[in-house]
């Protein structure tokens, strides 16, 4: 069976770790060249690299903080130095922090929206100017949060809200140019970031086993082969969707 990704190009940020890097590894699984951005965790990173790189595909790890414009202009610089084109980008750089509004300070929000809102525009604005003729396809990683509403998670809602409403935004916007624009909204999903968050144990891990119809949290594996149909062209007549993958809760 041809692989679903193959000769396309994928920029995944914030990919040395996480929901990210298992969407590196499942896009070079399917015959992608990916670039595996990150912001610091350079060993994070390479590792990922050199397990695609072991079974056979193609990748590389780009440093670049999302939410800095010279560091978005050098990723993108870099990958069409080193494969060419570019044909995916998935927005999965991301940050949480949850606090009831009195905690909530002036620098959570700008760190928040400044990696999570900025970092997502700066890297799309930057994409395209690189999609070729046959155009380009966006995914952003959003959150199940945006339905949930949930007690002290105003901030950080906030900025995937804003993320849902670009996503929309842009379908409509880019359509025209052959750029498709979607979002995956997880659940919750054990990562490095939610186990040091405290949030794959305890009262939020026991809320999404209580209410979610799957009665269970999720798993990287739960939501990087959305990201390959995403990216695929199963998917050719699809922008401007959320996909909520949150074993239902909602
Ligand atoms: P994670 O394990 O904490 O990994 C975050 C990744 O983002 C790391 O690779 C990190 O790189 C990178 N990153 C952070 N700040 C960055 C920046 N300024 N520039 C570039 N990269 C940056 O997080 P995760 O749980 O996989 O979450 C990934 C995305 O999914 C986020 O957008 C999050 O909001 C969303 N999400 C997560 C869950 C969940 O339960 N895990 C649920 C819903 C939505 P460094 O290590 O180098 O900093």
């Amino acid at each position: 069976m041809s692989k679903r990704l193959e000769g396309k190009v994928a920029v995944i940020t914030g990919a040395s770790k996480g929901i990210g890097a298992g969407i590196a590894e499942a896009f070079a699984a399917e015959g992608a060249s990916v670039v595996v951005n990150y912001a610091s965790s350079k060993d994070g990173a390479d590792e990922v690299v050199s397990r695609i790189v072991d079974k056979g595909g193609k990748a590389i790890a780009v440093r670049g903080d999302v939410s800095n414009q010279a560091d978005i202009t050098g990723l993108f610089a870099e990958t069409k130095r080193v494969y060419g084109k570019l044909d995916v980008l998935v927005n999965n750089a991301g940050i949480y922090r949850f606090a009831a509004l009195e905690d909530a300070t002036e620098a959570d929000f700008h760190e928040l929206f400044n990696i999570n809102v900025l970092g997502l525009l700066l890297a799309t604005k930057e994409a395209l100017k690189y999609f070729g003729d046959a155009g380009g396809n966006v995914i952003n990683i959003s959150s199940v949060v945006t339905r949930l509403l949930l007690p002290n998670s105003s901030v950080y809602t906030a900025t995937k809200g804003a993320v849902d409403s670009i996503t929309g935004v842009l379908a409509k916007e880019l359509g025209a140019r052959k750029i498709r624009v979607n979002s995956i909204n997880p659940g919750l999903i054990v990562t490095e970031g939610s186990h040091s968050g405290g949030f794959t144990e305890g009262d939020m891990k026991a809320l999404v086993e209580a209410t979610a119809p799957l009665g269970r949290i999720g798993h990287v594996d739960d939501i990087a082969p959305a990201a390959v149909f995403l990216a695929s062209d199963d998917s050719k007549y699809m922008t401007g969707e959320s996909l909520v993958i949150s074993g239902g809760m909602r």
